[in-house]
């Protein structure tokens, strides 16, 4: 077994990114900019943001958050995406989700300008991706690209077997690897919670990629001997010996599946690190305009 180490590859590309920064600034004094806008208390949502700020202060972005509570209107929280679509100084933006109820999460990303969309979650950009044209490519599935590309695990004529049909990672990296391209030309089967016999399908697959929010669902009679095993699931389990109280788990039973599987993700430090970088790839794409020239 192969331990996919997603820490290191992001590691890597952060390191690339940084230096394409730097040299933008030597050259023209410029850097990226991206802008988060996080509205209300979550915890999960505050600490994703405070992640990306610092994510971006690393390779030398210039980042913004915009605050407000949880009351916030719908009609001021559009005002303020028009005006950072308006920003020629703000190169990318995202709005941290989930968002408080009142809130039409879908209104307010169609707002976004599809050149600022560096989530990739606006129907333009999510219709380009899908007929594989130019796209900001969301960023987790982006993250498993690379690193099903990073570690040249051959995805051609294989059947990837995904869990989970959510915008923003089941449907997406379902569509992606059955793109004409490497990583890609997988058969692909998309599973949700409505799939009758899932734990045969699992078996089937030669990469099986898990992303039903489930804790250790994935178990080792559910894993084809040699098989690749991305997780891209993250849960705080409850852990009274570790100082911060929790430990972080996957979707996947990472002691027994990794004694059959060929390449598998570990939890932390696999598909979670390669989302952020994916972010910061993406505003570097929006900053050199190479997605919307
Ligand atoms: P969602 O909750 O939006 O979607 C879950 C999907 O799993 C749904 O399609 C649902 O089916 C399906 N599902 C749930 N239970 C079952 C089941 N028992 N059997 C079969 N299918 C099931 O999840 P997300 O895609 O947003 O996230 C998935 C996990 O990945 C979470 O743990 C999340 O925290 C994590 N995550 C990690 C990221 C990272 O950077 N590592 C980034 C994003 C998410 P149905 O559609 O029928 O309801």
């Amino acid at each position: 077994m192969e331990l996919i180490d997603g820490k290191k590859v992001a590691e890597e590309m952060r390191a690339d990114i940084a230096r394409q920064v730097a040299k933008c600034i030597d050259e023209d004094g410029t850097a990226p900019h991206l802008a988060a806008i996080l509205v209300g208390d979550d915890p999960p949502s505050q600490t994703y943001v405070r992640n990306k700020e610092k994510a971006c202060q690393e390779v030398g972005f210039i980042s913004s958050v915009y605050k407000y509570p949880s009351s916030f209107a719908e009609s001021e929280l559009l005002k303020v995406v028009d005006f950072i679509n308006k920003d020629n100084d703000i190169h990318g933006l995202i709005v941290q989700l989930p968002l408080p109820g009142h809130i039409h999460a879908e209104k307010i990303i169609r707002a976004i300008d599809p050149a600022k969309d560096v989530d990739g979650f606006h129907p333009v950009n999510v219709g380009n991706m899908v007929q594989g044209l130019p796209s900001y490519l969301p960023a987790t599935p982006f993250g498993i690209l690379r690193l099903l590309e990073y570690y040249s695990i051959e995805t051609d004529g294989k059947h990837c077997v995904v869990l989970g049909r959510s915008n923003i990672v089941g449907t997406p990296v379902s569509i992606l690897l059955s793109r004409k391209s490497y990583p890609g030309n997988c058969t692909v089967t998309l599973c949700h919670s409505k799939t009758r016999d899932l734990a045969s399908i699992c078996r089937q697959a030669d990469i099986l990629i898990a992303a039903i929010g489930q804790p250790h669902f994935v178990k080792a009679d559910m894993v084809r001997e040699g098989a690749v095993v991305i997780d891209v699931g993250i849960h705080r389990i409850p852990d009274a010996s570790k100082t911060s109280g929790y430990q972080l788990t996957g979707d996947v039973d990472f002691p027994e599946v990794s004694k059959k599987a060929g390449y598998i993700t570990p939890v932390p430090g696999g598909v979670g690190p390669m989302t952020i970088v994916a972010l910061l790839s993406n505003t570097l794409k929006a900053f050199k305009k190479e997605i919307y020239p």
